[in-house]
């Protein structure tokens, strides 16, 4: 399936959850969100209402999809690597998540949204270990060096985002040094550390996948 291309905040108001997908405008009066927009379509609460297993299910699907900015084949794939990994299944997708070099990108504040970091990946001005690496979804693991590249260091979008550095810090399996704009991915989160995704109920998306 294409990459979603239209207006992302609209992904937001289907959900009636910030998914964060804009960057700064996220945190600011003008998220469609704060405003309490309704969602495209029918009344939410009438929707709701209605729904059954399935659709909530697959609803929290989505939601976790559109966070970090995946196809449905390839979240898909990351779900059945998390299903072979040993302890629980949702549990397990959240690492693998979470591990993904964008979103480590993103979570450095390298980038300002995900798929911000997505493009600063794709477009080479990231590296790992001190190579160059323009793979989104490459994995890393504990203890690798993530920086932004020796000629990418003048990068308006990278400086703007770091400043958000000061205000909000960083994850706590994440280390940073802005200065060097570089940064270390210390271990896998467990799940509980994920506090800024909380609500998302990984259960419901297993439950999807064993229909
Ligand atoms: Fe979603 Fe961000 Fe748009 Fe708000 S501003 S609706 S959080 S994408």
């Amino acid at each position: 399936m294409a990459r979603y291309t239209g207006p992302v905040c609209r992904l937001c108001r289907a959900e009636q959850k910030k998914l964060m997908l804009k960057g700064d405008r996220c945190k600011s009066d003008k998220c469609a969100i704060n405003k309490k927009r309704p969602a495209p379509g029918k009344d939410p609460k009438a929707r709701a209402g209605k729904r059954s297993d399935y659709g909530i299910q697959l609803r929290e699907k989505q939601k976790l999809k559109r966070i970090y900015g995946m196809q449905e084949k390839q979240f898909g794939l990351f779900f059945e690597r998390a299903l072979r990994m040993t302890g629980i299944t949702g549990e397990n997708l959240f690492v693998l998540l979470e591990r993904r070099l964008d979103n480590v990108v993103y979570r450095l504040r390298f980038a300002s949204s995900r798929s911000q970091a997505r493009q600063v990946v794709l477009h080479g001005h990231i590296t790992v270990n001190g190579k160059r690496v323009n793979v989104p979804s490459y994995l890393i693991k504990a203890e690798d060096e993530i920086a932004v590249g020796e000629t990418s260091k003048g990068l308006v979008i990278v400086k703007d985002a770091l400043k958000e550095f000061g205000k909000s810090g960083v994850m706590p399996w994440l280390q940073l040094d802005p200065d060097a704009m570089k940064g270390k991915f210390l271990a896998s989160p467990r799940r509980s550390d994920i506090t800024d995704l909380a609500d998302i109920k990984e259960q419901m998306i297993v439950e999807l996948y064993s229909k």
